[in-house]
């Protein structure tokens, strides 16, 4: 039987589809956190243009408790091998769906994120896409330093009375309020990151999928695209998922597990 490592270091065009498994044990909370401040409120009504025109307040609100969390975390083993994985391949592609930047801050270059980076703004009614830097130019409350500095117990009060004080980005383009900049239920994705993606995937010789389910669309298609084109599929992930049965090689463990082990073999 091959190995992986042998399949591994044939291949020239290496992609990595990666989901919320790879953030996990970096204690990012899954969408749904518990913490009771937000029990009364369903994340998919205020993920969303509607929730934030009728309340940007709350939405805000919602997000920076979101980024406190995100801010405060930090990139686990699964992050770093990613970004050893972009010098050991020719062409490397890591497709994320994830929008904590954690990959951003273990180094990683070689990425696209198909759902934005939470870090970000985005204004809806023109358009307008500030990066990170910029975006805490506009909204220092929201910076990543800035959360990074304080307490949970600061968050919930000082910066959501300034919130509910009328603190809020407004964009310097059309004056309107600036939203972060994350795909929204109802939104389609970043143009230009799916079409790098999907082209990606079509000329993959390996494409290695952590730690996402497989199901939500059009990300789930990534790995039929690239086994359609002959890819080896590899699954990173400690459950089975709906790609398990196209997978050429499995791994039931966590991301951080065994990614770093793959890296050691292929150092070998
Ligand atoms: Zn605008």
């Amino acid at each position: 039987m091959v190995e992986i490592q042998e399949v591994l270091k044939e291949a020239e065009q290496v992609g990595v589809l990666s989901g919320a498994g790879l953030s996990a044990e970096s204690g990012i909370p899954t969408f749904r956190g518990k913490d009771g401040l937000w029990n009364r409120f369903n994340p998919t009504e205020l993920a969303t243009f509607e929730a934030f025109q009728e309340d940007p307040k709350l939405v805000w609100k919602w997000y920076i408790w979101r980024m406190h969390l995100i801010a405060n975390s930090k990139p686990n083993p699964a992050h770093y091998a990613i970004t050893e994985m972009e010098k050991l391949f020719p062409r490397f592609l890591h497709i994320t769906q994830n929008v904590d930047g954690l990959h951003r801050e273990a180094g990683g270059k070689k990425f696209v994120e198909l759902h934005g980076h939470i870090f970000d703004g985005k204004c809806r009614f023109c358009g307008k896409h500030y990066t990170a830097e910029e975006f805490s130019e506009l909204f220092p409350i929201a910076s990543k330093t800035f959360l990074k500095s304080i307490t949970e117990e600061t968050l919930k009060g000082e910066v959501f009375r300034k919130i509910d004080e009328g603190e809020l980005p407004f964009c310097r383009n059309c004056g309107e309020i600036v939203g972060p900049g994350v795909v929204w239920f109802g939104e389609s994705l970043p143009e230009e990151a799916i079409e790098k993606a999907f082209n990606f995937a079509e000329g993959c010789d390996v494409l290695l999928v952590v730690g996402t389910s497989g199901v939500v669309q059009p990300a789930a298609s990534i790995p039929l695209i690239a086994k359609r084109k002959n890819a080896v599929l590899v699954e990173i992930n400690p459950q089975e998922t709906p790609l398990s049965p196209y997978c050429d090689f499995v791994f039931r463990e966590s991301a951080s597990s065994a990614l770093p082990k793959l890296i050691g073999l292929l150092k070998r």
